[in-house]
């Protein structure tokens, strides 16, 4: 059997392993961390008393399922022994500081009378907005997210005279935030759907309309909630990639990708007993693309005008056990900020977060209740803020925690800060240090420009045969349902 060597166990890797096997390859996983999943992963908290709240560390909304039971079809497995979730009926509720209220509902047809009821706004153009997403996709589905855009047969088929013909249509010509502003009457519905530019780290007046195929995702695909957690969707690839022989090896880091001409021999990996060589006819690097070359490839030639893209925004999380329950909330919250605009020029032109954050907050307590102990809540605070360019961080979380604790307070009328018994927080800077993502950047490179699809690196290298990439920072992008498409992309070109 021919031997693969993967680069990092992130839910890409993971995925990527899977396929390999599936192939035929004999596939050892290099993961520096003890644990898999990089920021797919969950970890707990003690109170004194030996209470546990459970938290996912990262990723909290899960969206298009399929594309993880894909690889247990592939395997020949039946993904329900494996991996159970159940889709949401309720999508979000929103919450701004004037207290008006508003619930997403799965049920279309309820959420458009939710609308038309707390905003007065017709709800015939929240379906023409999900409706014209729903086209947008299956346009660009075809030619952006399930091939290769590096390869010429890409560009020479229908799909792609069907892509360049609806360009102006797929609103590659205007920002999300002018479209939504002609599609809605109320700021607040244009904000709740300028928020979708958040999902892969952008900016709603800069990155182009054609992002606002993201709501279709959630709302006509559906929201989803894994039974055992974010953390399982990582534990049963795992398991999965175990069964078909795929070997893990952890906190064993990889230090050089080994290269001779235009192939690639193997990698050099360090780990606590000291620096070893291995051998692969195949390697696949779910490292960041930055790290990758800047660290793995130094003497390779950098394609510099893709790896010095500006990054896409990073996440500033407070994990905290919350020791009382609110029945206003649900599993996925967001509270408003009061100006979207000045806390978005904050964000990517100052490079600091808005003394007035937008706050996500998710309660997995409430569909798990083993989450938290009795009457308690998990609660995972997540803001959008700048990657890392150095900022005084801890400043800014101090101040920022304060912020959070006052805008969650005066929307519940219950001073929240003496509920908090248990708390950690993960920002740019850690984010970086655990998954080497360049800058602490959630999403590899922004969006904020119409190229940015093409500024993004391929799935495969020019230089070496036998190298393909893999993850947020590559084609298609971040989030996990484009990480498990990367794993597949570049599977498919070997
Ligand atoms: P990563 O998770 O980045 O993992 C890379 C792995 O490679 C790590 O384990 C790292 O240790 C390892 N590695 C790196 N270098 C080396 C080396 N030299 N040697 C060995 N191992 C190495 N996505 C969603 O779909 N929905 C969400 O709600 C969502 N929310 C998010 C919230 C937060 C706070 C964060 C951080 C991310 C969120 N995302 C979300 C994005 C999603 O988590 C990522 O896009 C996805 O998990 C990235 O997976 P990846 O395969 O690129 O690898």
């Amino acid at each position: 059997k021919k031997k693969a060597a993967v680069i990092g166990a992130g839910i890409a890797g993971l995925a990527a392993s899977i396929r390999l096997a599936v192939k035929g390859y004999n596939v050892d996983v290099f993961e520096a961390n003890l644990y898999p999943g990089g920021k797919l992963s969950g970890f707990d908290q003690m109170t004194p008393d030996g209470r546990t709240y459970r938290f996912d560390a990262g990723p909290s909304l899960f969206t298009m399922p399929h594309l993880v039971d894909e690889l247990f079809r592939l395997a020949g497995r039946n993904p329900a022994d494996y991996f159970e979730y159940t889709r949401l009926d309720e999508t979000c509720r929103y919450f701004w500081d004037d207290n008006t209220r508003l619930t997403a509902w799965a049920d279309l047809n309820r959420f458009g009378q939710e609308v038309e009821t707390v905003l007065g706004e017709p709800a015939r153009h929240l379906h023409q907005h999900l409706n014209d997403s729903a086209r947008k996709y299956q346009v660009t589905e075809k030619l952006f997210l399930q091939r290769s855009l590096h390869k010429m047969s890409t560009w020479l088929n229908r799909d792609a005279l069907t892509g360049y013909l609806n360009l102006p249509w797929l609103g590659v010509f205007g920002t999300m935030n002018e479209a939504n502003n002609g599609r809605f009457n109320h700021a607040k519905l244009v904000q709740l759907f300028n928020r979708y530019a958040t999902y892969n780290g952008s900016d709603p007046y800069q990155t182009p309309a054609t992002m606002n195929i993201i709501p279709h995702l959630e709302y006509n695909i559906g929201a989803f909630f894994p039974k055992e957690g974010m953390i399982s969707i990582t534990t049963c690839l795992l398991k999965l990639a175990e069964e078909l022989d795929v070997h893990f090896y952890y906190n064993t880091r990889v230090t050089e990708i080994i290269t001779e001409g235009k192939q690639v021999k193997g990698i050099r990996v360090s780990r606590a007993d000291g620096i070893d060589t291995v051998e692969a006819a195949l390697v696949v690097s779910n490292m960041d693309i930055v790290s990758t070359y800047r660290r793995l490839l130094p003497t390779a030639r950098q394609p510099e005008r893709i790896l010095r893209q500006p990054k896409s925004s990073s996440g500033l999380i407070f994990y905290w056990g919350i020791k009382r329950q609110f029945a206003e909330l649900g599993l996925h919250n967001i509270l408003f900020s009061n100006d979207y605009q000045t806390e978005f020029k904050t964000l990517f032109q100052e490079n600091n977060v808005s003394s007035d954050p937008t706050i996500y907050l998710n309660i997995t307590s409430k569909l798990k209740p083993d989450d938290a102990p009795d009457g308690c809540e998990n609660w995972f605070i997540l803001l959008n803020v700048p990657n890392n360019t150095g900022q005084d961080w801890d400043a800014i979380i101090a101040q920022t925690r304060q912020n959070v604790i006052r805008k969650i307070s005066q929307n519940l009328g219950v001073d929240i800060g003496k509920y908090i018994e248990t708390e950690s927080v993960l920002d740019p800077r850690s984010i970086e240090a655990r998954t080497s993502s360049a800058q602490g950047a959630l999403y590899g490179n922004s969006s904020n420009n119409r190229f940015a699809a093409f500024l993004r690196h391929a799935n495969f290298s020019r230089q070496f045969d036998n190298l393909y990439f893999v993850g947020g920072s590559v084609h298609p992008g971040g989030g996990i349902p484009l990480c498990l498409l990367s794993a597949k992309i570049a599977t498919d070109l070997v």
